[in-house]
């Protein structure tokens, strides 16, 4: 339900400190919340980690951790801890072993990492016994299959240990599965087909455009003049989005609704809901609209000034064309946005300024870039794209550029 997925945003912000959900970590964690057995499969560095240690922090019990390696458990324990999870590992490693079992029996633990070959002996499964386990999170779940290409035969005793607890979900994660290997995964941890959900970072269908701000609303008119269909209209704040909303109403004839969260509570559900069943409605909205919003066919979503990330463009531009019919993104961005921003990051704690201005360049990066879009998003993300996608306004119509080389070279010979 939507409550439980606001308390996960909520906690999104808490505990980790990012402002969104990046690509399907929100359709994994909403599965996982509501107790579906899922399998994963996104990139490396797509964010996998979070998708049970978010839901471990959420839920009554324990979430259950097989990891392969130690290195890679005491790593996952470090960052955890930082961010106030409750955490610990058993492994041959960890001297403490004692105290985590108390911890876990009484409780205490949100987070309990373990290796395969532990975890299939008998005394874990008592162990397990004496505690409560909200969830088993099963990464690099290719381990488990032989067409995978790090079969781990302990994997295969996963199966029955978590068969002993029918009220705690199942989490397999895995970066690297291939089709064949992905069957085998939900055969042997028991995780019903239509429980797999498959981070493609790419969305070929929709295409990327940012471009500089002269007058937005006149911009934003000429847009909807050539996209007919229903369309988001991001704007900063409550302010401009309600200027912005009648101005387009008044300029094209389209029907045009706001949305953020200042207005009563009655008539935002109204307007959220006129917009889902229209075919042509436009929603002007501050970032309040769009989480959880279920409506394929939006044609475009517009920002009347920068995004808060890459990952919040990502996620906002996301919410368009979900029915793989051809689908807009469109930036509209001026410097002073990035003036502003950075003054924003200057008033921020200490500790997160250095994170908040990272961001902000990575930003900086898509809007300057003369280069594809796409590609840049997408090794954002960790994926390693090809030089250019041929649905992007710099694809399409290349940026006239100085060869800068060429220029010095005239300057250094003559
Ligand atoms: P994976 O296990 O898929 O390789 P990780 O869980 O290690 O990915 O996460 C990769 C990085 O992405 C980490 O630095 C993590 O903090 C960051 N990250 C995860 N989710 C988000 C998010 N929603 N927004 C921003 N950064 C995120
Ligand atoms: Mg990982």
């Amino acid at each position: 339900p939507a409550t439980q997925m606001d308390e996960a945003r909520a906690a999104l912000r808490r505990i980790f400190g990012f402002d969104s959900f990046r690509g399907v970590q929100e359709q994994v964690v909403a599965r996982v919340l509501g107790g579906q057995s899922t399998l994963a499969v996104m990139p490396t560095g797509a964010g996998k980690s979070l998708t049970y240690q978010l839901p471990a922090a959420l839920l009554d019990g324990t979430c259950v951790v097989i990891s392969p390696l130690i290195a890679l458990m005491h790593d996952q324990l470090r960052s955890a801890r930082a961010n106030g999870i409750a955490a610990a590992a058993l492994t041959s490693a960890d001297a403490d072993w004692r105290e985590t079992a108390d911890a876990f029996c009484n409780g205490a633990l949100d987070l309990l990492y373990v290796a395969p070959e532990r975890a299939s002996q008998p005394g874990f499964r008592d162990l397990l016994n004496r505690g409560r386990v909200a969830l088993f999170a099963v990464d690099e779940a290719h381990c488990v299959s032989e067409w995978g290409h790090d079969f781990r035969p302990d994997y295969r005793l996963l199966r029955p240990l978590m068969d002993g607890f029918p009220g705690a979900a199942r989490l397999a994660l895995t970066a690297t599965a291939d089709a064949h290997t992905r069957a085998d995964i939900l055969e042997q941890l028991g995780i019903p087909a239509e429980g797999m959900v498959v981070a493609g970072f790419d969305r070929p269908n929709i295409r990327y455009a940012i471009r500089h701000r002269q007058s937005v609303p006149a911009q934003l008119a000429q847009l909807m003049e050539e996209e007919p269909g229903p369309g988001i209209i991001y704007a900063p704040t409550r302010r401009k989005v309600e200027e912005l909303a009648a101005q387009l109403e008044r300029a094209t004839g389209r029907e045009v609704r706001p949305y953020h969260a200042g207005l009563p509570a009655e008539e935002r559900a109204e307007n959220q809901a006129a917009f889902v069943a229209s075919e042509d409605m436009v929603m002007v909205a501050t970032i309040a609209f769009g989480m959880g919003i279920d409506k394929p066919d939006v044609r475009f979503v517009a920002h009347a000034g920068i995004p808060k990330s890459i990952e919040a463009y990502y996620q906002e531009t996301g919410r368009a064309g979900r029915d793989g019919d051809p689908a807009l993104a469109v930036m509209f961005w001026g410097a002073g946005d990035f003036v502003a921003a950075r003054q924003r990051v200057a008033e921020v704690e200490e500790a997160r300024q250095q994170g908040e201005r990272k961001r902000l360049d990575a930003l900086a990066a898509l809007v300057e870039t003369p280069q594809c879009r796409r590609a840049l998003l997408l090794r954002h993300f960790g994926e390693e794209p090809p030089q250019s996608c041929g649905n992007c306004d710099n694809c399409l119509d290349p940026p006239a550029m100085i060869d800068a080389t060429e220029l010095a070279r005239k300057l250094l010979s003559a």
